[in-house]
């Protein structure tokens, strides 16, 4: 069975790559396409510089394949990349098999900076690799992942941001889809079983911060929201996800064995928040509303939850984690009635 952490690994970036992916095999694509005679990989290289898959262009199937860089059975002329990474130049040398091959480095991508690599048959083949327009193409995919990059986080926290939700909430939405199949409407409320699948979300909002901006000035408020987005990081494994979703409302998805988890967590993050000392702002305290992520639920469904949960929590004292089924069950809210028509599976 799929486990949440497989879910949720990835995700974090899960549109981005996609689309880089997308924009690397249309480069490889179209080099393949200039230099017919030539073998070309792309070596993509991990958040270190360090190579980490080898990349090539399958024309039968018109797709890239992708195999784990193996140091051993590269098809490089050894210390070639190594010395291309290290100079930041490309880079050119004879094989064993007396091919010439041309590396050219690309880096200052983090995870999605790429080496490519050329191999050509004979001196008289190599001489149409022209260098110019390899840079080119490599300059041009360097600029289209960073603006998938910029659109797909907030600016003042650097967190993901309301689109890249949606985005990823409707790739998590398909892979719950392939673990669970949605029972029947009867079947759909049932306790979640401990050895599924837990994603849970949690709506993070900060308590009275207008009137932070009221006596301080928006520029302290800004301060606020760069202190709960690190605080946030803190609180979070590396794969859940975080963002800003506008204004002073945070959203986390992350998995956790079971509600009593969920809870320690977003209140171990609550109390963070609420002990923190200011320079200038002094405390800040957070309301907190959280629900479990079901395959039959929509993304709104489980934000209305979320906001239920949040609603009570701001109505009675604020600084404080509501979990949505719990209020439920204590009878302090209704669930939301929603009659099986309305129910829109995935
Ligand atoms: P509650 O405890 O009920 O959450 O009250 P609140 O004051 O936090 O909530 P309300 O929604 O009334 O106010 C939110 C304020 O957030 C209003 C707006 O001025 C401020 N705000 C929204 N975006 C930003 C931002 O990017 N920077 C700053 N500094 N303030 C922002
Ligand atoms: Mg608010
Ligand atoms: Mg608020």
């Amino acid at each position: 069975m799929t486990s949440g952490r497989d879910l949720l690994e990835g995700l974090a970036h899960l549109t981005g790559i996609r689309n880089a992916q997308r924009l690397e095999c249309s480069l490889l694509k179209t080099l393949d396409g200039i230099y017919e005679s030539a073998h070309i990989w792309a070596i993509a290289l991990d958040a270190e510089g360090r190579p980490k898959s080898l990349h090539s262009f399958d024309r039968k199937h018109d797709a890239v394949t992708t195999v784990p860089f193996d140091r051993s059975h590269q098809p490089l002329p050894d210390g070639l990349l190594e010395q291309a990474l290290r100079t930041g130049e490309a880079v050119a040398d004879i094989d064993d098999a007396g091919r010439r091959v041309s590396v050219f480095p690309m880096s200052g991508l983090n995870e999605f900076s790429i080496c490519l690599a050329f191999a050509f048959e004979g001196e008289e083949a190599s001489e149409s690799l022209d260098g110019l327009l390899v840079q080119s193409f490599l300059s041009v995919y360097r600029n289209f992942v960073r603006l998938i990059d910029d659109a797909q986080t907030d600016e003042l926290t650097g967190l993901l941001n309301r689109k890249t939700f949606d985005d990823n909430f409707r790739e998590l939405a398909t892979l719950e889809r392939s673990v669970h199949r949605p029972g029947l409407v009867e079947d759909r409320r049932q306790e979640p079983n401990p050895d599924e699948t837990q994603i849970w979300l949690g709506v993070i909002d900060i308590d009275d911060f207008k009137k932070i901006n009221d006596s301080f000035g928006h520029v302290y408020g800004d301060e606020v929201l760069i202190l709960l987005a690190r605080l946030l990081q803190q609180s979070f494994r590396e794969h859940d996800l975080i963002y800003r979703f506008g204004g002073e409302e945070f959203v986390v998805l992350a998995e956790m064995a079971g509600a009593d988890m969920a809870a320690a967590t977003f209140e171990r993050l609550q109390r963070a928040v609420a002990d923190y000392t200011l320079p200038r702002v002094g405390r800040v305290t957070t309301s907190i509303g959280v629900t479990q992520l079901r395959p039959y639920k929509t993304a709104s469904a489980v934000l209305d939850e979320a906001d239920q949960a949040l609603y009570y929590a701001k109505a009675n004292g604020k600084n404080q984690v509501c979990l949505y089924d719990r209020l439920v069950a204590a009878g302090a809210i209704q669930r939301s009635t929603i009659q099986p028509g309305e129910i829109e599976l995935f």
